[in-house]
């Protein structure tokens, strides 16, 4: 007996510290995890615990250990792990017309081509296959969490969270007759109905999508803004893009496209806007008196000679500014955040004139806690911290282009590229597993996207 309850007294640490393991479904482990927490914690030698959609801790690699009962463990000892990258303006069924006409007026790529490839191909299945084909792209780039406006957003919808994307997503409200809809009256009406039967989802954030105040008219914009309102659902609208759009504003409303905007109170709210190229010093004052989030989408806005943003002085200001890809076709035709963070930190530069302008590690922010600052769902994503969603990546550091490392930040931003990332996790689900995507079949969309090419080169005016 005595023998007995020795060897229980020798046991007993043990013991108690088997009960004290908090269970888990994933613990990953890193060569280093990068936080983006308050304090920008980067760890070495960290890992991240998942427990269902949720992480459940983050530390050193013993830490999570102590604490930790994983039912997987998955070891990326030569891989950094950041909270997923959020875009914050895209429209990614457009991927099936991709590079179909560049280098060309906005103009002569919307009447030749676009407009008439839009109204004679898209439908449910096109969005279909196009989100498809735009999920598997965004994923393997790291891209977790896309803002998204087009048409046939139900069927987006249903797509994004079958890939397990996580979409802020809305419908286009537009002045004429849209591929969907004949009018933006039955689009609000479609809206409504979208936000009613979305809004409690784990994935998908609907929204209310304006395209912009020179193709929507003031009505449907006001109407449009009611009702984001009374669901408290994000507004997405493109503003001040082009210097057409700030000096038609001008003459015919004598104001610019951001004041015009807060005239008809469409800035109360959670709003984001893209682009956000043709502001002055008081846009920049309105935008960060209402909190307005700012989607930059510097390939965009090169690609289309639409301008600079003046992103270093909005962000001064306090403006919250994320990072969007824009259009999967004509306006950049690819979706890679980490392409975006390296040309929105060049081009601060050689706008001011000063290589110290926007710093990597800002850039990285703007990419992450930034974008979800600006979709407003910094509280859920964004970064890598306990209670927060489990959208997790991981990014090699074994490539030629990763060694050696000094400086995480630089690396990442300047050096690393969207094919170095690995494992992909959305709301604790994992979705990436070393580049190989789990939840869409990729020969299957290959073929789909070929079959629609021949269809959509019979359609061309040309
Ligand atoms: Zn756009």
């Amino acid at each position: 007996m005595r023998l007995f309850y020795s060897a229980l007294f020798l046991l007993a640490p043990l013991i108690s510290h088997l009960k004290a393991a908090e269970p888990a479904d994933w613990i990953i482990r890193a060569k280093y995890v990068i936080t983006m927490d308050p304090h920008h914690r980067v760890i070495d030698h960290g890992a991240v615990a998942i427990r269902g959609m949720r992480i459940a801790g983050v530390g050193t690699q013993s830490e999570i250990a102590q604490r930790f009962q994983a039912r997987q463990i998955l070891d990326k000892s030569d891989a950094v792990l950041l909270p997923g990258f959020i875009d914050t303006h895209t429209h990614a069924p457009m991927s099936l017309f991709r590079a179909i006409a560049d280098d060309m007026r906005l103009e002569d790529w919307l009447k030749n081509f676009i407009f008439p490839a839009e109204s004679k191909n898209v439908s449910p299945e096109f969005v279909r296959w196009g989100t498809r084909l735009a999920c598997l792209e965004m994923v393997l780039a790291g891209i977790t969490t896309y803002t998204d406006m087009y048409y046939f957003e139900d069927v987006e919808a249903e797509t994004a969270k079958e890939a397990g994307l996580r979409g802020v997503l809305g419908q286009t409200i537009i002045g004429f007759p849209a591929p969907d809809y004949k009018n933006w009256r039955e689009t609000l009406a479609a809206t409504e109905r979208f936000i009613e039967r979305f809004r409690a989802d784990d994935l998908i954030v609907p929204a209310v999508a304006p395209h912009s105040i020179y193709t929507t008219p003031d009505q449907a914009l006001v109407t449009s803004h009611d009702l984001a309102r009374k669901y408290n659902t994000p507004l997405l609208i493109h503003l001040a893009e082009t210097k057409v759009e700030r000096d038609d504003a001008l003459a015919q409303r004598e104001m610019t496209p951001v004041q015009t905007v807060e005239k008809l109170g469409l800035l109360e709210g959670r709003v984001v806007a893209a682009h956000s190229i043709w502001v002055d010093h008081s846009d920049i004052e309105i935008l960060k008196r209402h909190g307005t989030g700012v989607a930059h989408c510097p390939s965009s806005n090169t690609k289309m000679a639409a301008g600079i943003a003046p992103v270093a002085e909005m962000l001064k200001a306090g403006v919250k500014v994320g990072l969007g890809t824009d259009g999967f076709a004509g306006s950049n035709d690819s979706a890679d955040l980490m392409l975006e963070m390296n040309l929105a930190a060049k081009l601060q530069k050689v706008n001011a004139g000063d290589p110290r302008v926007l710093p990597a590690e800002q850039a990285l922010e703007m990419a992450t806690l930034g974008g979800a600052r600006v979709v407003g769902l910094e509280k859920e994503i964004g970064s890598l911290e306990e209670g927060k969603c489990a959208d997790v990546i991981a990014i090699s550091l074994a490539r030629p282009n990763d060694v050696p490392l000094y400086n995480l930040y630089s690396q990442i931003v300047y050096a690393s590229k969207a094919p170095d990332v690995e494992d992909v996790f959305i709301n604790g689900r994992q979705i990436v597993s070393e580049r190989h995507v789990l939840t869409l079949n990729q020969d299957e969309i290959y073929r789909k996207a070929e079959e629609y090419k021949q269809r959509i080169q019979t359609t061309l005016v040309h």
